[in-house]
């Protein structure tokens, strides 16, 4: 560890800055008194800026394309392009870019200026600021450096970034300028997926038309459209910059590998709803006037359960738009902390033993005329609506939970699902004990012949008193009923929502595809509509009743109930992507035609890239941390020991002495044993060339092999003289931010 001339060391000097924060000054957007609606959305132009800044013949077209899924016509982008370059030049936008979602699990842009240079006829150059309607709609990105997962051959590398007209163009702004963002899809050449948002797009789609044909059946029949909405809430811990400088782990992986756990982590439970440190408010004070310029509805902020961790909600929104938003609020999170010389760490686990990050995945359905179709209505018909699609949804879940489980599948969220803070790795669903009773007499056939009386009589009409004051909460949950939405909580916090929500959404579609198909089949013999809806109802609560789990989803006793009842339990991501090859699972999303059979392969394959490039990075990392960390530290405490050991004359202390050395050596012996044990694992595990196979021995023995070298390094540091040890320490971390 490297000492300065006042043999101070680095450590400690990262400890004096971070208690010691440069104060940074958080500008009001449009001055301290602006109403917030005063900014908001402010650098985005949408829907309601076209249609102020458009002709009207324009506008009109625009929405015919969004409407009825059209493409836009020449003139109509050409003018769209002509008023944003107008409105972007005015605010100082020098470059505009194509913004999409690669498969990388990041975003992506290929900037261009808006400059464009032409030499007038006496062959002066003249500098002009161009944009047209073409590089608005389309872009053509080189692709070859984006994974496609074996569907494309490089011959035809070319990948292609088509406009996104419903979601808004925005402006991102900082030190160095700002760019208009367009987001885009992005396919290859034959049309295939290259990112997350175009399946994304299509799983809305498929759903809004087959939510609507079933809607129509049970009686709504002026029912146009149907959207999917989606909160996400968005856990997030900030470490001072200072500390991250030091960590080789926290710079390359995003989460500790080592660290010893510190005496207090959240036991007290005093950080959850406490006081948020002025240095923090300050930070999110910023986040949020950077997320309502976007236009991003950022609502609420607390401190979550683990100390430095904490969470952004904002008011839901369309899936697609709630997905480019939190895609977006993710990246403002990051950039702004680093402002606040705070690192934001969005990864699931970034240290052992206190509670990682997910991203509670809040969404339901709702029709053209704003009614939630997942929230029990004022009249009996809501009501017998709200329970068929309740029970479309939970057989969707029932259905596909293997599916949504892969959705959820990524190194980071292995270290957190199951682990007793998050839900487990086995898809359930919990209803809250009124509901649960509700379609317990629904499956009983207590109301075979449903009416509209009936429905009240059996205590659905009385729904909405209940769900008013629902405080009936299942955190164990890792899909859980909340009242009016459900809550897929197993998410973890670095995913990209799209992913879960477009399978979501696929699954859902199908199921009411499905469930029209057995309504349409039942009214042939019962020709009472409610009657018929409340069969159907039945039918689906009935086949997918083994999904539903009100218990403790943390407990073992859980875990044997699930397997009795045949749910699958796919404890890691090794075993959860295999899904992916199962024809049978993923079939309704070719029948759905959100993704193809050769798309789905080709998630597989990138995930399963993702993973094993993800687990080899920490690996290598780990080991040389050990290497020129952990082993230097301990070599400079065993010759102190051997120095002091040597000067001493009483017996008695020798004995006691030699104990702690030996407590020490003991510990090296395991440390550097097993830091030759994972090199040569490791290095034959690189050369397994099948991938499933590399990521199976990855995950069944490099890892827990991982972990048993962190646990002697933990042992180390809790051994090695306190100024010697070179890696900030997690009380350090993660409560420096307390002390200022
Ligand atoms: P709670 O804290 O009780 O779960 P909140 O009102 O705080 O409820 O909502 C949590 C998240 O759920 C917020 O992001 C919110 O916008 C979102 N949400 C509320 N209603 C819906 C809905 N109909 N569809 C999707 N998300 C919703
Ligand atoms: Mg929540």
């Amino acid at each position: 560890m490297s000492v300065d001339s006042n043999g101070i060391n680095s450590r400690t000097h990262a400890l004096n800055a971070a208690i010691h924060p440069p104060t940074v000054k958080v500008e009001r957007p449009n001055g301290d008194n602006a109403p917030v609606s005063d900014f908001f959305g402010c650098n985005t132009f949408g829907l309601a800026q076209m249609r102020e800044k458009l002709p009207k013949d324009a506008y009109h077209s625009l929405l015919k394309t969004l409407d009825h899924g059209k493409k836009l016509p020449k003139e109509t982008a050409e003018a769209i392009a002509s008023a944003v370059k107008e409105w972007s030049v005015a605010k100082g936008v020098t470059h505009f870019c194509h913004w999409f979602q690669p498969m990388t699990g990041l975003t992506a842009e290929k900037h261009d200026a808006f400059i464009t240079i032409q030499s007038s006829h006496h062959s002066e150059l003249r500098v002009i600021e161009r944009f047209t309607g073409s590089q608005l709609i389309q872009g053509e990105p080189d692709a070859s450096s984006f994974p496609s997962g074996g569907t494309r051959s490089t011959f035809e590398a070319r990948g292609y970034t088509t406009w996104d007209p419903s979601s808004p163009l925005f402006i991102i702004e900082d030190e160095s300028g700002k760019t208009l963002c367009i987001p885009t899809v992005f396919f290859g050449y034959h049309g295939q997926a290259l990112d997350c948002k175009t399946p994304l797009l299509r799983s809305v789609e498929v759903l809004n038309t087959n939510a609507c044909e079933f809607l129509k059946l049970i009686g709504d029949v002026d029912v146009k459209h149907v959207a999917a909405t989606l909160g996400a809430e968005q856990e997030y811990f900030l470490i001072d910059k200072n500390f991250v400088a030091l960590r080789p782990d926290l710079i390359m992986t995003g989460r500790s590998l080592l660290g010893s756990s510190s005496p207090r982590g959240q036991q007290l439970e005093d950080h959850y709803f406490g006081s948020i440190p002025t240095r923090v408010k300050n930070y999110m004070q910023e986040v949020e006037y950077e997320l309502f310029k976007l236009g991003i509805p950022a609502k609420t902020r607390h401190n979550e359960v683990a100390p430095g961790q904490y969470e952004l909600a904002p008011i839901f929104e369309d899936v697609n738009i709630a997905a480019d938003h939190n895609t977006l609020s993710m990246e403002v999170l990051k950039r702004v902390a680093l402002k606040h010389n705070f690192v934001c760490l969005l990864h699931e686990k970034p240290f052992a033993g206190i509670n990682g990050s997910g991203k509670h995945n809040n969404w339901s359905l709702s029709n053209d005329k704003g009614e939630n179709l997942l929230e029990p209505g004022t009249t009996p018909h809501q009501n017998l609506r709200f329970l068929a699609v309740l029970s479309v949804v939970v057989k969707a879940v029932y259905d596909n939970s293997a599916i949504l489980r892969a959705a959820i599948a990524a190194p980071g969220n292995d270290h957190r699902l199951g682990a007793n803070e998050a839900p487990p790795a086995i898809i359930s669903v919990f209803l809250g004990s009124m509901l649960e009773k509700i379609c317990n007499d629904i499956e009983e056939g207590k109301s075979a012949k449903a009416t509209e009386q009936q429905i009240i009589d059996l205590g659905v009409g009385k729904i909405p008193n209940i769900s008013k004051d629902y405080t009936d909460r299942n955190r164990t949950s890792p899909f859980a009923f909340t009242g009016n939405k459900f809550e897929f909580r197993a998410v973890g916090s670095s995913a990209i929502v799209s992913i879960p929500m477009t399978y979501l959404n696929a699954a859902v579609a199908y199921t009411f595809q499905h469930a029209a198909t057995v309504l349409k089949d039942i009214m042939k013999t019962k020709p009472n509509r409610d009657e018929a809806i409340m069969e159907m109802t039945r039918m689906f609560l009935k086949e997918s009743k083994t999904v539903r789990f009100d218990g403790n989803g943390y407990s073992q006793e859980w875990r044997d109930e699930a397997a009795r009842r045949g749910l699958p339990i796919l404890k890691s991501t090794a075993d959860a992507l295999e899904v992916y090859r199962d024809k049978k699972l993923t079939a309704f999303l070719s029948e759905t035609r959100v993704l193809s059979t050769e798309e789905v392969m080709s998630r597989y394959h990138i995930s399963v890239e993702r993973y094993v490039k993800t687990i080899d990075i920490e690996i290598m990392t780990l080991l040389e941390m050990t290497q020129t960390l952990v082993i230097p530290a301990v070599e400079k405490q065993l010759t102190a020991l051997a120095t002091t050991q040597s000067t001493m004359s009483s017996s008695t202390l020798k004995k006691h002495h030699m104990s702690r050395s030996q407590k020490l050596e003991t510990t090296f012996e395991a440390i550097l044993s097993l830091h030759d044990e994972l090199t040569r694992l490791s290095d034959t595990t690189a050369n397994i060339h099948d991938e499933s196979a590399r990521m199976k021995k990855l995950a069944a023995e490099v890892q827990p092999l991982s972990v048993r070298l962190r646990e002697a390094c933990d042992q180390a540091e809790r051994l090695v003289a306190d100024e010697l040890w070179p890696l900030p320490k997690y009380r350090e971390m993660l409560f420096a931010t307390s002390l200022c």
